[in-house]
């Protein structure tokens, strides 16, 4: 998006830079950091203004604390790793707002780095129509604001969208949040055709506009996972107890009737492999779903047949988007379809972008992520910048 500003169109040299980032990281059992993609993803970010000679104040969501300050997701064990990467002390806030916190970042010097306790302890991040003073308190910490958050983009909260308001001409994307733009907005809003997406995971209405989106945008759509029983069912197929949203049957039939009109391939799965529960050990067997599925079992993974069709379809292309599993990943039994899916996302000559954890889940386990083109950090803002070709962090920094 051209009219963004990045790092390099800010002053840096002995100012403040307030800076958004994503350290929205996953935790083991035992409290420690299992995968710190994201914090590594914002380094290239945090030495430039460093570099620059700037002071850096980083800010973070984690988890979902509603509003309320709680020691499981405290930013603190993300501040003693980041401190590790970047081999420099990095100084931990034990607040996002509030006078100690002001004093502490009065002091700030350049080459130095303060990372805020969770934004989400304080109920003005996810509501700043409600508590506009979080914002105002949160922009005193900052000559100028960088978001580098790609992952809550879509999140019209304080620090993403009523914050950078505050700093008009002083905001910029920082080098994640371009990276990003640049390469969703390249290659699915400009892609090279043809542009096949291929969606799944659970529910249909959770990605409903993404899909009435792809189906604009994109030649062929190859939909699986969980959210192919309500189309099954929409069409009058019995789908046993399979993972289905009634109140969605009406948007199927639309969706397929969309397709049919503007002549696009829109491809459901033809066979399945369905279980009598989703659990690891327990019967299943794969059927044509032109029989439909009985009573007691339920679809869990997309079957041979349908690899061999959904990989047809990929081979054509020239850019292809996957977000979503194919069946329920999680139990070994079931992952073969977004198995299968993942390793040949791998091996196509085409643009691949993956967005979604756990599409990027299944690149990962089958040891082919280096193999992608772009692996999105944000399932949700990707979805959501296919469908609106913007996103509230964007706009607000504009
Ligand atoms: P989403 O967040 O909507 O992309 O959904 C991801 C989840 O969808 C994963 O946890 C999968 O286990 C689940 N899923 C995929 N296929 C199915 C299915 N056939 N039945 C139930 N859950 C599914």
């Amino acid at each position: 998006m051209a009219n963004i500003r990045d790092l390099t169109d800010l002053p840096l040299k002995g100012k403040k830079v307030l800076m958004r980032v994503d350290f929205n990281v996953p935790f083991t059992q035992e409290g420690q950091i299992s995968d710190d993609s994201r914090i590594v993803a914002t380094l290239p970010s945090i030495h430039y203004v460093l570099d620059q000679g700037g002071a850096l104040i980083l800010m973070s969501h984690l988890g979902r604390p509603k509003g309320k300050p709680a020691t499981e997701f405290s930013l603190a064990p993300v501040a003693k790793c980041l401190s590790e990467k970047l081999q420099r002390p990095v100084i931990f806030a034990p607040d996002a707002v509030g006078s100690d916190v002001e004093n502490l970042i009065k002091d700030v010097e350049p080459g130095q780095i303060v990372l805020l306790e969770n934004l989400r302890f304080h109920p003005g991040e996810e509501k700043p129509e409600a508590y506009p003073q979080f914002a105002k308190e949160l922009a005193k910490y900052g000559d100028v604001y960088v978001n580098d958050a790609f992952g809550t983009a879509h999140r019209p909260h304080a620090s993403v969208y009523a914050l950078p308001l505050l700093f008009k001409g002083k905001a910029a994307a920082g080098f994640l949040m371009e990276k990003e733009i640049q390469f969703l907005g390249e290659a699915l809003l400009s892609p090279i055709r043809p542009f096949v997406a291929m969606l799944g995971g659970a529910k249909l209405s959770t990605k409903l506009g993404v899909v009435k989106a792809l189906l604009q945008k994109a030649d062929a759509l190859l939909i699986g996972g969980g959210m192919s029983y309500t189309f099954f069912k929409a069409q009058g197929l019995p789908i046993g107890d399979s993972i289905h949203e009634d109140d969605f049957l009406p948007a199927c039939l639309e969706i397929l009737e969309l397709s049919k009109a503007k002549g696009k391939a829109l491809l459901l799965p033809e066979d399945i492999v369905i279980a009598q529960t989703v659990r690891s050990g327990a019967p299943y067997q794969t059927i044509d779903i032109k029989h439909g599925i009985p009573d007691g079992w339920q679809g869990v993974d997309i079957g041979p047949k349908t690899i061999s069709r959904f990989t047809e379809e990929l081979k054509k292309a020239k850019t292809v988007f996957w977000n979503g599993p194919m069946g329920v990943f999680e139990v070994p039994e079931f992952a073969a379809g977004t198995d299968a899916i993942a390793r040949q996302m791998a091996d196509l000559q085409a643009v691949t972008v993956i967005g979604g954890g756990d599409s990027i889940a299944a690149v990962k386990a089958a040891g082919v992520a280096d193999q992608i083109h772009h692996i999105s950090t944000g399932g949700g803002a990707s979805l959501e910048f296919i469908e609106q070709g913007t996103l509230p962090g964007l706009e607000a920094l504009i």
